[in-house]
């Protein structure tokens, strides 16, 4: 990772904070975009010894991400990776859902992966990079409750792939991680029934940690991923296989 800037949208908490630590912690240099402040989070990156900048954006806004973007050029000088770990969850049943409930939720999950590859893909056909984008095992499996979270992490599969197609031979990958479930504050927030269902259903028998999903996210950035592109990674203690 030495000598890379990488942006990681939605960094200043859970996984895509800890994406962002453990990359710093292999050496590379780390831009976060997130609507909540993510200077705390860049003040103990930068004590890793790398460089590490928070610009604030919200990633469903298509000019916000176009600005977001030039800026980090202006400041970092360069953009070798994009991590698209954004997300938000409003779940309903389908006949409760509102229409609103619907369009948020595709703007910031998959309008966002949109918007950020859109701007930062530009910059990489020059050079190359790798783009690693965070969908869901509902985007695999379905989920009850999870009618437009599940189509926005669907979405970001065929968007994934399409990406590796088009860009492959500009030495751009990109790759997409299902997790299940990971203890962050969206997990915290389902009710304590809800997660003993979930537990007994995971062959391993235990929840996710986020530094299994950045361990991922590291070996697909590097050189480790090398020739792996348009790939989906299940990282779920086995719920789905
Ligand atoms: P999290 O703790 O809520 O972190 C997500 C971050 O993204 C938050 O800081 C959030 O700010 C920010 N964000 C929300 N909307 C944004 C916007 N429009 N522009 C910029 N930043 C925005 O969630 P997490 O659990 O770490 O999840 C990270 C990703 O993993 C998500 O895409 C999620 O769908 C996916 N995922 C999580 C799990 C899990 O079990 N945790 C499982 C599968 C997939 P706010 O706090 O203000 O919303």
């Amino acid at each position: 990772m030495k000598d890379t800037i990488t942006i990681v949208t939605g960094g200043s908490q859970g996984i895509g904070r800890c994406i962002a630590e453990f990359l710093a912690e292999k050496g590379g240099n780390i831009a976060i975009f997130d609507i909540i402040d993510g200077n705390e989070a860049v003040e103990v990156i930068r004590s890793k010894g790398v460089s590490a900048e928070f610009f604030s954006v919200d990633v469903s806004d298509f000019h916000a991400v176009e600005e977001g973007v030039e800026n980090v050029l202006k400041k970092m000088g360069k953009i070798n990776n994009l991590v698209n770990n954004a997300g938000i969850t409003i779940d309903k049943l389908l006949l409760r859902m509102k229409e609103d409930d619907w369009d948020r939720v595709m703007q910031v999950n998959l309008k966002s992966v949109f918007n950020c590859t859109r701007f930062v893909i530009r910059h990489m056909l020059k050079t190359g990079g790798s783009i690693v984008n965070i969908s869901s095992i509902a985007g695999v499996m379905g989920n009850a409750g999870q009618a437009n979270y599940a189509a926005s992490k669907a979405g970001i599969i065929g968007f994934t792939k399409t990406v590796a197609k088009e860009y492959g031979e500009r030495g751009i990958r990109a790759n997409a991680i299902a997790p299940g479930f990971i203890k962050t504050k969206m997990t915290d927030a389902l009710d304590d029934r809800a997660k003993e269902e979930m537990l007994k259903a995971i062959p391993m028998k235990k929840f996710g940690d986020p530094l299994n999903v950045a361990y991922v996210v590291y070996f697909l950035l590097s050189n480790y991923g090398s020739y792996i592109t348009g790939e989906v990674i299940n990282v779920n203690g086995g719920l789905h296989m």
